[in-house]
């Protein structure tokens, strides 16, 4: 009864102090929303399966040998990369002995561009690959450009598709390599790369795909396919991060790109990380069921989208209908900025994306969007969300609930202050408490507005109490994302006038050099 009486009292009366408002707001808010975690970024990256940390644990406790010593540890380690390199060669149908592992994906993707970029050049200096590749693929491909490379982008249709007959038609004498990926990140649209490959062995170019996001999710052969390159990533099929793979067809030119011990059949030197490699090839496991388990991914979309569609009719699906990824889908909420968004549904516990999580905390509208015909706003204005196996229909209908109360207003949206109109603000808000959330080394290349007070992101949960709850709070990033996530949280710790700056320092500092 004391108990019930004491909780009463901190939520029915007003009391002065600023730790005692957030913990009558943090109170409220459990009894009043059931708040759920609910992560639709499966695109992004994966949870650890406790089968898979399971025998990673066994290999970081167990088995230390350096798979290059000759004694029992040693042999004991080989022998796991051995086994885990299996498990991927029949994920994909390929010959063990094709398989190499590596860092990350990105690290293959740059192996096999600048590998053969050095070989080929100068006799032969094209490349031709598309507009909506990984930035692990357009960077090294822009890099490649520096070093005399010529790189052709072949025009998509609007889903993102390859028009095959465009790609033909920029192949020349030129040409060494074609570079598309299987299936895009972004909005999930599958290429035809069995059409591809017919193209590429018509002139007798090499074809490199980056295979990262259809490994897991749809059949993968990679005889079939015909590529003489793919390449993949444990981290994207609950496997763990740091490790990638390398698929080279036997045959296939192939120089290293990373020189030391001569692990990796020579291929990628430098000592095996042995519980990754585990971890990798235990992800590898049971591919046919997890690409039968897809079916549920297939009907936790379809819901999403008729139930989304009915709150919100004029929402845009950028992802194609067929040729997608079961679990992948991309969706443009016209007139509501998706920075705005994702602030707002991680403040009630959803993780989704606004594109690449490589690209997050950019400016940039994403380059997948723009390349299908989005202009900068229309990119701006999507979403992605990729489904997983711990999703259920419970999760859809507590999303969609969210985005209800937010398209009908239930939810308010955090104000957000145009950097020209920042000296007015200023002017009518005199006591205004301005927070710099970006990170220390930011704030040094970058000065912020005078007279800000600079809390990270990360040291934020420390300083809270410090921030003035009967002031108006301004907070400000690099470039506006970052600032909304940490306007939104702050809401939930009882600072309720608070707003954030457009478009962050960058474009204040711009409206500044005007
Ligand atoms: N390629 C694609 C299509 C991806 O989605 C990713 C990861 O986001 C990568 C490459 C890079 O993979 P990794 O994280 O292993 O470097």
């Amino acid at each position: 009864m004391c108990l019930v009486r004491f909780f009463l009292k901190l939520l029915l009366f007003e009391n002065k102090g600023a730790a005692f408002k957030t913990l009558r707001t943090e109170i409220m808010q459990f009894l009043l929303k059931k708040r759920r975690a609910v992560y639709f970024d499966h695109n992004a990256t994966t949870t650890v399966a406790t089968r898979i940390r399971r025998t990673m644990n066994r290999v970081l406790k167990y088995h230390y040998g350096n798979p290059s010593s000759l004694y029992s540890q040693g042999l004991k380690a080989t022998g796991i990369i051995d086994k885990a390199r299996c498990q991927l060669a029949t994920a994909i149908l390929a010959d063990p002995s094709e398989i190499y592992f590596t860092s990350s994906a990105t690290e293959a993707n740059n192996a096999v561009l600048k590998s053969l970029g050095a070989s080929f050049f100068p006799t032969k200096t094209k490349i031709i690959s598309t507009p909506i590749e990984h930035s692990s693929v357009i960077n090294t491909l822009e890099y490649l450009k520096t070093q005399g490379i010529t790189v052709d982008y072949c025009k998509v249709d609007n889903k993102g598709r390859v028009i095959l007959s465009s790609l033909e038609k920029l192949i020349d004498n030129n040409t060494f390599l074609i570079c598309c990926m299987l299936a895009n990140n972004e909005t999930g649209v599958i290429q035809d790369i069995v059409s591809i490959n017919q193209i590429a062995k018509k002139h007798k170019v090499l074809l490199l795909s980056d295979c990262v996001q259809a490994l897991g999710k749809i059949d993968l052969n990679v005889h079939r396919l015909g590529v003489d390159y793919a390449t993949f990533s444990a981290h994207k099929l609950h496997g763990p991060k740091g490790i990638g793979a390398l698929y080279i067809k036997k045959g296939s030119p192939f120089t290293p790109f990373i020189h030391g011990g001569h692990q990796e059949s020579g291929m990628r030197s430098g000592t095996e990380s042995v519980h990754n490699i585990a971890g990798f090839g235990a992800a590898c496991e049971f591919i046919d069921r997890k690409i039968t388990s897809n079916q549920n991914h297939i009907r936790l979309k379809q819901s999403f989208v008729n139930k989304l569609q009915k709150i919100k009719p004029d929402c845009i699906i950028n992802s194609p209908e067929n040729f997608c990824l079961p679990q992948t889908i991309n969706i443009r909420f016209t007139s509501i900025n998706n920075s705005e968004m994702m602030a707002m549904l991680n403040y009630h516990g959803v993780a989704v994306s606004g594109g690449s999580a490589c690209n997050t905390n950019e400016e940039k509208p994403s380059h997948v969007l723009t390349a299908i015909g989005l202009s900068n706003q229309e990119a701006k204005e999507s979403i992605r969300f990729s489904f997983g196996e711990c999703n259920t229909i419970k999760d859809i209908d507590y999303t969609i609930g969210i985005l209800k109360d937010f398209i009908t207003g239930k939810i308010l949206f955090v104000n957000s202050i145009h950097p020209v109109l920042l000296d007015e603000f200023s002017q009518k808000n005199k006591s205004l408490y301005i927070i710099d959330v970006r990170p220390k080394f930011m704030l040094k290349s970058t000065p912020g507005i005078p007279g800000s007070h600079e809390i990270a992101y990360s040291e934020i949960d420390d300083h809270v109490n410090q921030i003035p709850r009967d002031r108006e709070v301004l907070v400000v990033c690099q470039n506006g994302p970052l600032a909304q996530m940490a306007a939104y949280y702050l809401k939930t710790k009882g600072i309720n006038q608070i707003s954030t700056l457009q478009g962050g320092i960058i474009a204040w500092c711009k409206t500044k050099s005007l």
